[in-house]
């Protein structure tokens, strides 16, 4: 199916041709490839009591018809099954001309079980089977209709008539018993029954998930055919390294350690994905490899999205390495030029060998030494393109992600097919689940006098909400407003502090700071706390609109606390009165495993919005659904895999490749 082809060439008119153009729809493809998003599908339904039902009976009276001013009534009988039902029709009374004794209609209506009758939506003149038993819906913009649209795509598949070719190998259209691409597209627009449908859906799911695979495959075979580096350590004290951390490491942190070190072994470059639920230990496993390359001899770089989060992962690196010659140094924005320039020129020299910071660590400025390993935290914050330029400061630089949005492994390894995916889930020994409470209120009162005694036992509390300031406000508690109360009803007792993205960096750090070292007990913020901070006595958290947030977020944010020995407590308020709104802000009262809750909510509000949109880097499927389609997600993987190394002459699959190609090459979609 060829892109390009105008809609002038079937002839529609230009003032049509504009309106489809408000619906991005230019070319005869995507007139095509703008599907029903339902079916209004008519056959016959059982009669249940007060539901809508779908009958075919015979008439059996002459249809009366009543007036009461302009509107009418028409009633007659129908003998269904066996028994006769009474049915009545408003407004329909031209129908009564063409209703004769004993033919047979269809009734659409609600059937009342005591009054053995039916009030009819619609009655049609003919027998069930005679009917177009299903109706493409399409969503459309204003100024067209149903059917006129329903005529375009009839010109669209006859200009293609004949010339939609497969993109699915012959093998495995076998295999999966698949119906022709070009009958699938009639299908999906103009089926006669549910079977139709459900053949033109296999057809088109498989072929968009093998597309994908195949990218994603295809992506990961080209780096392996890069020849990367193969590092060499010295064994003995990579094993004392980690037999002197402060604590034992858990089973998937060594069997993540592992698979890192065996990457870094290896000629070809290191593509590793590594997640695990908030507070799983990540940074210690990023920490050994970056102490593995330091040993093969090569830099590293630690990077994280916000300068709280950069200058944390300094300070644990600090305390990992402090037995060790390796030298570290903090690389942000709001550092003096002087100190800036000091670090460009001791990273160019060799001089550092782990640098930690954000975005800053791949300014043009900054040029490395040897850098061997980046490292990126936090993933989706990040995109494609800022990975790119940091591993481009080096020669195939390995890689590796570290996410704290942690997903099912078979979706993991579905979704990021072209990277390594290693997963984090046992917790380290000891520590509590956070006891999580929906508090259904838009204010603190029901929880301020046990606020208040947990002040006074000496702990530290976090108080989120989503918004920095009034004006933003929807309904919503905004983070200024908040503090303003809270530090005049606190005034004399416990110091309040504010932090927020809009403050500079330098007010954000100072504002940590003194939280961590407990001048303020109530830390009124926007999520800039979601990530990382570490502040372990601070065990309350409350969250203010918790509707607001994403599951996986409040999940993030109630990680920061319950760090320690003591028991973390974290109150989600809202005042929503949408169920479905509670019973997701619910879910969280009785989960508290990061795998699942992210699941719940990649079900619940999509890839989009818990990864993050374009960031994430996650495909956008027209028809296939990842959660309602995994099967054939793991299908095509195993497909796409087999055929990338059968390294087959079908035609459909050459045709396949070659898209991929132009279309890696248009968007530059490579990382190395
Ligand atoms: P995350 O995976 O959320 O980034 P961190 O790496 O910040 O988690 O680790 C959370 C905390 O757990 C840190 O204080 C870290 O020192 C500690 N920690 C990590 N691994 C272990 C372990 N095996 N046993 C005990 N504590 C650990
Ligand atoms: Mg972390």
């Amino acid at each position: 199916m060829s892109k390009e082809i105008p809609l002038q060439q079937l002839k529609i008119k230009e003032n049509r041709i504009l309106l489809l153009n408000n619906m991005d729809i230019y070319s005869v493809r995507d007139l095509v490839l703008h599907f029903p998003y339902r079916y209004e599908i008519i056959e016959a339904t059982p009669l249940i009591d007060n539901e809508k039902v779908i009958i075919e009976g015979v008439l059996v009276d002459e249809p009366k018809l009543f007036y009461k001013g302009r509107l009418s009534r028409l009633t007659f009988s129908i003998l269904y099954q066996g028994e006769t039902y009474r049915v009545t029709i408003f407004n329909r009374h031209f129908l009564k001309k063409n209703m004769h004794n004993g033919m047979t209609l269809t009734v659409i209506g609600k059937y009342s079980q005591k009054n053995h009758s039916i009030t009819a939506s619609d009655v049609k003149l003919k027998p069930l089977n005679e009917l177009s038993g299903v109706t493409p819906v399409y969503s459309l913009k204003e100024g067209i209709t149903q059917k006129s649209f329903q005529g375009y795509v009839k010109k669209a598949l006859a200009f293609y008539h004949n010339h939609i070719q497969d993109q699915v190998p012959i093998s495995l259209m076998v295999k999966h018993h698949l119906i022709h691409k070009e009958l699938a597209l009639n299908l999906i627009h103009f089926p006669s029954n549910k079977k139709d449908i459900i053949e033109a859906l296999r057809y088109l799911k498989y072929e968009e998930f093998l597309r994908f695979q195949l990218t994603m495959q295809y992506i990961k075979l080209s780096r392996k055919e890069n020849i990367g580096i193969k590092k060499e350590f010295d064994h003995q004290l990579l094993n004392d390294f980690i037999k002197k951390l402060p604590f034992k490491l858990t089973e998937d942190q060594v069997k993540t350690t592992k698979e890192i070190l065996t990457d870094l072994q290896k000629e070809t470059v290191m593509y590793r994905f590594v997640q695990g639920d908030v507070g799983s230990g990540k940074t210690v496993v990023g920490a050994i490899g970056l102490y593995a390359n330091y040993l093969s001899g090569y830099q590293g770089a630690l990077m994280a999205p916000t300068e709280i989060l950069a200058n944390q992962h300094y300070q644990s690196l600090i305390k990992l390495f402090v037995d060790t010659n390796v030298e570290i140094a903090l690389l942000t924005g709001h550092l003096s030029n002087a100190k800036k320039q000091d670090i460009y020129d001791r990273l160019q020299s060799g001089k550092i060998d782990i640098v930690v910071g954000t975005h800053a660590l791949f300014q043009e400025k900054v040029n490395y030494n040897k850098l061997g390993l980046v490292i990126t935290d936090e993933q989706h914050r990040f995109g494609v393109k800022q990975r790119k330029a940091l591993k481009e400061k080096g020669k195939q630089v390995d890689f590796m992600v570290m996410s704290a949005t942690p997903i099912p492994r078979t979706l993991a390894i579905s979704l990021y097919g072209d990277m390594d995916v290693s997963t984090i889930k046992t917790m380290p020994a000891g520590r509590k689940p956070v006891i999580t409470k929906v508090i259904k209120s838009s204010s603190m009162r029901p929880i301020l006098k046990d606020l208040k005694n947990y002040l006074a036992s000496g702990g530290q509390c976090y108080v989120v909400c989503p918004l920095v300031s009034e004006s933003e406000a929807l309904n919503s508690r905004d983070a200024t407003s908040i503090y303003q109360a809270m530090k005049s009803y606190f005034q004399g007792h416990y110091e309040v502090g504010l932090l927020h993205g809009q403050m500079d960096d330098e007010t954000k750090d100072e504002i940590m700071a003194r939280f961590k070292e407990n001048q303020i007990q109530i830390l009124v913020s926007t999520t800039v706390i979601e990530v990382g901070v570490d502040v372990s006595n601070a065990n309350w958290m409350v969250i203010y609109n918790a509707e607001r947030f994403g599951l996986s977020q409040i999940h993030q944010l109630r990680g920061r606390i319950g760090r320690g020995s003591q028991q973390g407590y974290c109150f989600l308020l809202t005042n929503s009165s949408l169920s479905d709104a509670l019973k997701r802000l619910e879910f969280l009262e009785s989960c508290n495993d990061g795998f699942e809750v992210s699941y719940y909510d990649l079900k619940m509000r999509g890839p989009g919005d818990v990864l993050g949109d374009q960031q994430s880097g996650l495909p956008v499927f027209l028809v296939a659904d990842i959660f309602e389609d995994a099967n054939i997600l793991e299908i095509s993987r195993n497909d796409a895999i087999e055929l990338l190394h059968s390294k087959s002459n079908d035609p459909a699959y050459l045709r396949l490749i070659k898209e991929i190609e132009e279309q890696l090459t248009v968007n530059n979609k490579y990382i190395d």
